[in-house]
């Protein structure tokens, strides 16, 4: 494997001049820092507005007006002060602000136009360094139904960065089957530096961000909670599925399937160590029996229950069959030997949409008994170190009696790493804080 790492910087990372110069000090520290990923400038202070937001304005005035001149100004605003505190004289940002906003109208795409705020970025930021500006579009591809073409990219970033000794690309973005730009999801450049890094190979994802890793759990909720050291690719899908969003779930992938680790720094701490993310090969339990906890609130449960729906074929289908048919998506169903329930976000089921939808549960597998928990939340205890372990959902079920939540429902599902309790809305703070201190000795218990 090459000696090579590939650091994508977010964006308030970037969001100025100023942290403009940092990003490229941390480049600059390290010879295998060879490839960077760049977002747009975002928020500099709370009540900011992030580039990317500022550019989907300028799409609805073109859309509407047949000219983006008052959302554009701001955008215009930012970058040539970032060009001015960073002392770049003789590069023409005018020129490429004039031609950038041109193509917003003429293009009328909105991707088009959010793509924008990393594209102008990273060619700052590479004139700034002296390295390559690379962009996005020659070596990112979607295919005709708009999924990521792991393929053609993969090559064609190894043939076209192979001999560049240094680059700076653009996140976010990539080419369509039309040619055309396409965006991935907001916060989407944490995919973009996961392709590049997979792409090159890399023996590591470096993602620069504003925090220093992840929390054992919701720091709103627990003070001061302890930080991740390391965890696995398993480990974090859990963990970022149930809502602990440092870096983007899709981002993973990538680096996954190539074994490539990543680490999680902070642009305005570098001297911390960061979370280390490892494919489970690599994966060492760190000793702790639980990594991590995370959860979500606003849940409905359906829980159904049927004599002899073990022996029933087709009973999961066709209820199952309803949910596809009503375009509902199901996030757990555990079930028993009698019983099945429904794990759903409640939101899906607004004005009217739960009385429908259990007429037709009804209708399709008659079940003995129906009983419907609204205002639900899930707690999710996630770590390698339970399954190897004897005892431990004793002892989690254990705090969380002793602190008076009372549990719902329970789902260790098929992942042996996660228990998924649910709860009262009302509990769910009590809850992650019982699980915490039960887990996480040597943390003092607190209200
Ligand atoms: N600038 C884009 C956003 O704000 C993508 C990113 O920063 O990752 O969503």
């Amino acid at each position: 494997m090459m000696h090579l790492k590939v650091c994508k910087f977010g964006g308030s990372s970037l969001a100025d001049g100023n942290n403009i110069r940092r990003a490229a000090e941390i480049l600059r520290a390290d010879e295998a820092r060879r490839f960077a990923v760049v977002s747009a400038p975002g928020k500099r202070f709370s009540g900011d507005v992030k580039i990317t937001d500022q550019l989907y304005e300028c799409y609805r005035e073109a859309a509407e007006k047949g000219n983006c001149d008052a959302a554009f100004a701001p955008v215009r605003r930012r970058f040539v002060s970032i060009v001015e505190e960073l002392g770049l004289e003789g590069f023409d940002i005018a020129g490429i602000l004039d031609e950038v906003e041109r193509q917003i109208v003429e293009n009328k795409s909105s991707d088009f136009t959010a793509s924008r705020g990393e594209y102008l970025n990273a060619r700052i930021i590479a004139a700034f360094l002296g390295w390559e500006f690379v962009d996005a579009q020659e070596i990112v591809f979607f295919n005709e139904r708009g999924q990521f073409d792991e393929k053609r990219s993969y090559r064609l970033i190894a043939e076209r960065l192979k001999h560049c000794a240094h680059a700076v690309i653009p996140g976010f973005y990539g080419m369509d089957a039309w040619g055309c730009v396409k965006t991935f999801t907001r916060g989407g450049s944490d995919i973009s530096g996961s392709i590049v890094a997979r792409g090159l190979n890399a023996e590591l994802y470096e993602n620069w961000t504003d925090v220093s890793g992840f929390l054992a759990c919701d720091p709103r909720i627990v003070n001061d909670p302890r930080k991740i050291e390391i965890i696995s690719f398993k480990e974090l899908r859990e963990l970022s599925y149930m809502g602990a969003n440092v870096l983007h779930a899709d981002a993973i992938y990538p680096v996954r399937k190539g074994d490539i680790p990543i680490r999680i720094k902070n642009t305005f701490r570098p001297e911390d160590e960061g979370t280390l993310i490892l494919p489970s090969k690599k994966y060492v339990s760190h000793g702790n029996l639980v990594t991590g906890i995370a959860g979500k609130k606003d849940f409905t449960v359906i829980f159904l229950e049927k004599q002899l729906m073990n022996a029933e074929i087709g009973f999961a289908r066709k209820v199952l069959s309803v949910l596809e048919k009503d375009g509902i998506n199901f996030e757990h169903m555990p079930s028993g030997i009698d019983t099945l329930s429904l794990v759903i976000e409640s939101r899906y089921l607004a004005d009217g949409v739960l009385d429908t939808l259990i007429e037709q549960i009804k209708a399709a597998v008659h079940p003995d008994y129906v009983r419907v928990l609204e205002d639900i939340a899930l707690v999710a205890t996630v770590g390698h170190g339970m399954t190897a372990s004897i005892g431990t959902s004793a002892r989690l079920f254990t705090a969380l009696s002793q602190a008076g939540v009372n549990v719902r429902m329970i789902d260790q599902g098929s992942s042996e790493i996660n228990i998924i309790v649910g709860i009262d809305n009302a509990d769910y703070e009590k809850c992650v804080r019982a699980v915490y201190y039960e887990f996480f000795s040597g943390a003092e218990a607190e209200e």
